[in-house]
């Protein structure tokens, strides 16, 4: 009776309310239909308030690295200087995509569980022999649970002319990232984070004032071609068929975000963030970012105690609790457990999940 109920709680997928899931429940219909039309571009406007963007947002069937993949040849040339900033897995992702397609790539990389800072940012550029056309950062650091300032970075990268190109697959919609204010180029995310939309939509938020960047840039792309996608989205159309069935359920999502309100949304993410590190502190564990400025609201990272396997505590946490959590990456493996809470989730689903840890814990032998 039990084998579909469990507490999805890993950084993506996340839980889809119910209303997204019954909105999926529609027939597919043809794309190239006038309902459609009228579906797509109800959605550019709802996405665009999104990521508070004057520009394009393109939706492609993809998981979040197709979207990195994306701002990554339609913004970049071979051979063009590029700064990675990277503070983890993520970070190191984003940059090795720029590698690999031939991008001349300084990194900037930090110790796992740090954020990075303006500061060492402009230092890096202003050393560098020449000038950066890009900047590569995460926003939210999905692999150590750490949220970068980009206000402060960005504001630095546009006074030394460089384009901001930021993974956000882990932040938006459970932390601010206003795209024309903060000045960022692109900004790249998935459905199955703090969307609440299963997982198979990559998203790419373009800044208007950056289009041009786009038009110069000379690295081959076909499917991800923006330049071909921006033609089609004048008339509220894909130039490949669109995952139909997805947008139903991004475009019921959009709704309960805008109706919670966006500053809600931001607020409750925080909210339940401090509902599990203060609970994860009064239970003696300790947080893997202890430094509350830097915690992201979207996950937490919880260090595994001595003399326990994480690979052993997520097990307990599954099979016994029903509560579904991640493990960490890298060196990292076996050390932390990551306790997503971007998306539908709520304080409550923060007090079951620390008293199942607590069980779990002694279960596995801890005092
Ligand atoms: N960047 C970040 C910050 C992420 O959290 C993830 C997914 N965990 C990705 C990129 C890659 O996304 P996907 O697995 O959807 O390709």
């Amino acid at each position: 009776m039990f084998d579909e109920k469990e507490l999805l709680l890993v950084p993506g997928p996340t839980p889809i309310p119910p209303q997204v899931q019954r909105a999926m429940l529609k027939p597919v219909i043809n794309h190239r239909c006038p309902a459609y039309e009228e579906l797509f571009a109800r959605l550019q406007e709802k996405l665009r308030r999104l990521f508070a963007v004057t520009g394009e947002v393109f939706v492609f069937p993809s998981s979040g690295t197709g979207a990195l993949e994306a701002i990554v040849v339609n913004f970049l040339s071979p051979g063009d200087p590029v700064l990675v900033v990277s503070i983890g897995w993520f970070g190191d992702r984003f940059g090795e995509i720029a590698e690999r397609f031939g991008a001349d790539v300084t990194w900037l990389k930090l110790d796992w569980g740090t954020a990075a800072t303006p500061e060492i940012v402009a230092e890096t550029m202003d050393k560098a022999p020449k000038p950066f056309k890009a900047v590569l950062l995460t926003h939210n650091e999905t692999s150590t649970a750490v949220v970068n300032p980009v206000r402060e970075i960005a504001k630095v990268v546009k006074e030394r002319g460089a384009l901001l190109l930021v993974d956000s697959v882990s932040g938006l919609a459970a932390m601010p990232l206003p795209m024309d204010e903060w000045q960022i180029d692109a900004a790249a995310t998935a459905s199955q984070k703090a969307l609440m939309v299963p997982p198979g939509i990559g998203l790419v938020a373009v800044r208007e004032a950056a289009w041009e960047a786009v038009e110069q840039a000379k690295m081959p792309r076909y499917y991800w071609d923006f330049r071909l996608a921006r033609k089609f989205q004048s008339h509220n159309q894909n130039p490949y068929t669109p995952p139909v069935t997805l947008l139903y359920g991004l475009d019921a999502a959009l709704d309960l975000i805008f109706a919670e309100g966006m500053d809600a949304v931001f607020e409750r993410h925080r909210r339940v963030r401090d509902v599990l590190r203060s609970g994860i502190r009064e239970m003696g564990l300790e947080l893997f970012v202890p430094n509350d400025e830097i915690a992201s609201c979207s996950l937490t990272a919880v260090k595994v105690p001595e003399g326990i396997h994480g690979g052993d505590l997520i097990r307990q946490l599954r099979n016994k609790y029903r509560i579904e959590v991640a493990g960490g990456q890298e060196h990292l493996r076996g050390k932390i457990i990551r306790i997503s809470h971007m998306g539908y989730v709520h304080e409550s689903d923060m007090l079951l999940t620390l008293t199942a840890l607590r069980n779990a814990l002694k279960d596995l032998g801890w005092h």
